[in-house]
């Protein structure tokens, strides 16, 4: 089978590994000959986000999709009828050498099926990324994926070439994983997440003592993980809480959410039709409110409901629910209760504190904050606004309901 074929095969494979992907953005492209560029990457070609935030392209591929295990909702599973191909390790690094020097791509994102063990698989891995850095010197961001059984030695090898190391945890709760991926080991799987944490705190901590030599680079950009939307039962509490738990036990970067999508020949115990993939939107949104908006787990869905509402984002379905909180005076609010505030943003919040400390905010100053005045307005106070109380106490969730659409004649 020539390169070509294989990185057809492989490419595919890859994609549905939603760890590095970059989604939701329109197709478009010159060949009409209007504009340079295009959306649609080549083959195998994906983007990520660095930790400066840069976004960059990466080849995507797996090193083979042959895979011992018989995960049920993987298109590689060993029971599953695709087409399969195994790239060599001197064949991944040429292609990743050749579409760097043509610009194509600035990083790799490596992936495997289990092929003979956990060890030798991961060593082939470790093989691609120690003749890149050391071979091509090869500088650009190098992203592997771990397979939680391997030996230690060889992820702590790993983490010296890789800037990130993932692992997947895949389902949201041990009984899906015992019911989907029954051979693979929750219990591998977080110890080496444990691990791989101590590893990262202790280079980390060695970095910050500029008395003690400089430690060997440990995956500068940490670790992450993915998980499977919709394949299972779980509901969005359950995820959110498995998702809190992964970032205050292993201090991960990011928990991916991938929405499950209905593979060919697939087990009867799986979804025929994949979740919204508004879900999956939702549950991004979700966990942002959790990392950088003070919000815990729990309170982010509605008790008693489990699913974050479609509808409208989760932060505003909080403020719903609460109204006895508002409205706030943007004046004199901390600033944890303004990062509450539905429209406010990280960003805008920090821009209100600064603005009021040298002059009081007005209704038209919102704009130039970049704050959606429709979204904020029913929820703070400003120098020359005050929400009608009619509308903390009315239906307030009609407001924000998006405008019935005529349906489509499909003509
Ligand atoms: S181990 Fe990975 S590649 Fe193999 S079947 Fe499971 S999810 Fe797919």
């Amino acid at each position: 089978m020539d390169v070509q074929r294989k990185l057809e095969i492989l490419a595919d494979a890859a994609k549905y590994d939603a760890s590095c992907a970059s989604s939701g953005t329109e197709q478009r492209d010159s060949s009409d000959g209007k504009g340079l560029g295009s959306t649609s990457p080549g083959m195998g070609i994906c983007h990520s986000y660095a930790p400066d935030g840069r976004c960059i392209s990466l080849l995507k591929v797996l090193l083979t999709n042959a895979c011992n295990y018989d995960c049920l909702y993987c298109v590689n599973r060993t029971s599953s009828n695709v087409p399969r191909a195994r790239f060599t390790v001197d064949e991944i690094v040429k292609l990743t050498i050749d579409f760097y020097r043509r610009n194509y791509i600035e990083g790799l994102f490596l992936s495997s099926g289990i092929i003979r063990s956990a060890d030798y698989t991961m060593e082939q891995v470790v093989s691609v990324a120690r003749k890149l850095r050391e071979e091509h010197h090869f500088r650009g961001y190098i992203h592997l994926k771990t397979i939680p059984e391997a030996d230690d030695a060889l992820i702590a090898e790993a983490g010296k070439y890789a800037d990130r190391l993932s692992i997947n945890i895949e389902m949201p709760s041990e009984d899906g994983l015992a019911k989907f991926a029954p051979e693979k080991d929750v219990r591998a799987i977080r110890r080496t997440m444990g691990r791989l944490r101590l590893k990262l705190d202790e280079t980390k901590e060695a970095n910050e003592q500029p008395s003690r030599a400089r430690p060997p680079r440990f995956a500068p950009a940490g670790q992450s993980t993915q998980m499977i939307v919709g394949a299972d039962s779980a509901s969005d509490q359950t995820i959110l809480a498995t998702s809190a738990n992964l970032y205050g036990a292993y201090r991960l970067k990011r928990v991916y959410y991938s929405a499950f999508s209905p593979i060919p020949d697939a087990s009867r115990a799986l979804p025929l039709a994949a979740p919204p993939l508004l879900r999956e939107h939702r549950l991004y949104q979700a966990d942002w409110l959790m990392r950088f908006y003070g919000f815990d787990a729990g309170e982010i869905v509605e008790e008693g409901r489990g699913m974050l509402p479609l509808e409208i984002d989760p932060k505003l379905a909080w403020a719903l629910r609460h109204r006895d909180r508002f409205p706030l005076d943007v004046a004199t609010a901390s600033r944890e209760e303004l990062l509450r505030v539905p429209g406010f943003g990280t960003k805008a919040v920090d821009r209100i504190i600064a603005t009021r400390r040298v002059t009081s905010i007005r209704a038209v100053d919102l704009a130039r904050l970049h704050i959606p005045g429709k979204k904020a307005l029913p929820f703070i106070v400003l120098s020359d606004h005050r929400p009608s109380p009619h509308w903390l106490d009315g239906n307030l969730a009609q407001h924000f309901e998006p405008k019935a659409q005529q349906l489509g004649f499909g003509f």
